[in-house]
């Protein structure tokens, strides 16, 4: 017979449905039985009882903008008043790091994920150097491989400029995906040749967009910081006639928003354009310790939210926050929109970001079927159960209750 154990706690929050006090969680081979009030479940299984007390259980949160291959970057980047300051001493510290350096800071942000109660990543790598170290972890992720190339302004193959997309985990793993970085460092033909690999594959891509205001000029204009940055990096083409639109309205006329793009920021954009992101089904990646850290400034919560578009949330790289502790950016957003309901924030760091990762099936929520994730999050005592919950979160105050794994062999 096969054995089920149930995770009793104070508040259970299944993220598909209202908290449950007094709840518990049923867990056999590490696959989520039954949700419900304890009084109830224990009647209908037979099987260990772990008490977890005080906690409130909820399912792994997701990740879904993160650069690990930065994480060495931790505490060198000071937070800046303006985007192009952040990105020149960016650049400028991640020039000293030397391949030792950066290959203990991926063993560490590894460590930090799992210890923030992180279990699946949205990864986007320009080096490929994490893929071998995310596998082995044990931590579920998508892959976007991210493609930069302002001066390649042919079409052909992706593969010529980028062969990992030749290789064996890029073919056959439907969570490997390419991306491009931005539209200052993404010619309009690279774009549509990214947009034409995952497409042909069915896989999502991931973007860049609308994080500041000098890639609004630059679209408008031409002209401005990232101009310098491409002429300095021997990357700027003359041939190059600025659209002159915003990010968003740019990447709509080359073809390559939909419901497959995950898109990152999106700071800096129009009403026009909040409508045209929710007429194609892109999701908007919500990053708002990053973007106060760079001084990009804030996204447009509310009117996305109005707009009815699909939202996850990441922390992006430790060049731009102290840490991947996700909750302290959930926080954030419920000090700066204090009138967006916790579990919708909550939501946010799970189901939504399963959504945009394709795992919704395994991940996101506590949903019978559903993958046995578990992870603890003590709140802080108070009136507010949600406000207290985000505090004992971003206090750190997080642990794994169950993993996976770990039931299934039990
Ligand atoms: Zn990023």
């Amino acid at each position: 017979m096969v054995s089920v154990t149930l995770h009793r706690a104070r508040h259970v929050v299944p993220v598909d449905r209202p908290v449950i006090a007094n709840g518990a969680v049923a867990v056999a081979r590490g696959i989520i039985r039954e949700v419900g009030r304890f009084a109830e479940l224990k009647h209908h299984w037979r099987g260990p009882v772990l008490d977890h007390g005080e906690v409130a259980i909820l399912p792994c949160l997701v990740n879904a903008h993160v650069h690990l291959e930065f994480s060495a970057l931790k505490n060198r980047v000071p937070p800046q008043s303006d985007f192009p300051a952040w990105l020149s001493a960016t650049l400028a510290a991640a020039d000293r790091l030397s391949p030792y350096e950066r290959e203990g800071g991926l063993e560490m942000g590894l460590r930090e994920l799992w210890r923030f109660g992180i279990g699946l990543v949205g990864e986007v790598s320009n080096t490929g150097l994490s893929l071998e170290a995310l596998k082995q972890s044990g931590l579920d992720h998508h892959y976007f491989y991210e493609c930069l190339g302002f001066h390649l302004q042919d079409d052909g193959p992706l593969a010529r400029d980028f062969p990992i997309f030749l290789t064996e985990a890029a073919l056959q793993d439907p969570h490997f995906s390419a991306a491009a970085h931005a539209p200052y460092s993404v010619s309009p033909a690279l774009f549509r040749r990214v947009a034409a690999w995952n497409r042909r594959r069915g896989r999502p891509t991931a973007v860049h967009v609308a994080e500041s205001a000098a890639e609004v000029e630059f679209l408008l204009t031409g002209r401005g910081f990232f101009r310098e940055l491409l002429q300095a990096r021997g990357r700027w083409r003359d041939e190059f006639r600025p659209p002159g639109v915003t990010p968003v309205a740019y990447l709509h006329s080359l073809g390559v928003l939909g419901a497959d793009t995950l898109a990152a920021h999106c700071l800096h954009v129009t009403g026009a354009e909040v409508e045209l992101l929710a007429r194609e089904g892109v999701t908007v990646i919500l990053c708002p310790r990053s973007n106060r850290h760079t001084g990009a400034g804030q996204a447009p919560f509310r009117q996305f939210r109005q707009a009815g578009l699909p939202l996850a949330v990441g922390t992006d790289s430790l060049a731009s926050v102290e840490d991947y502790n996700l909750f302290r950016d959930l926080l954030l957003l419920h000090q700066d929109f204090p009138e967006v309901p916790g579990e919708e924030l909550i939501a946010l760091a799970t189901l939504g970001g399963a959504r945009a990762l394709r795992f919704e099936a395994e991940l996101g929520s506590l949903t019978p079927g559903k993958q046995a994730a578990l992870i603890g999050v003590t709140p802080e005592a108070g009136p507010d159960f949600w406000a207290g919950l985000l505090s004992g979160g971003a206090a750190g105050r997080i642990e794994w209750l169950a993993t996976p794994d770990e039931e299934g062999e039990a």
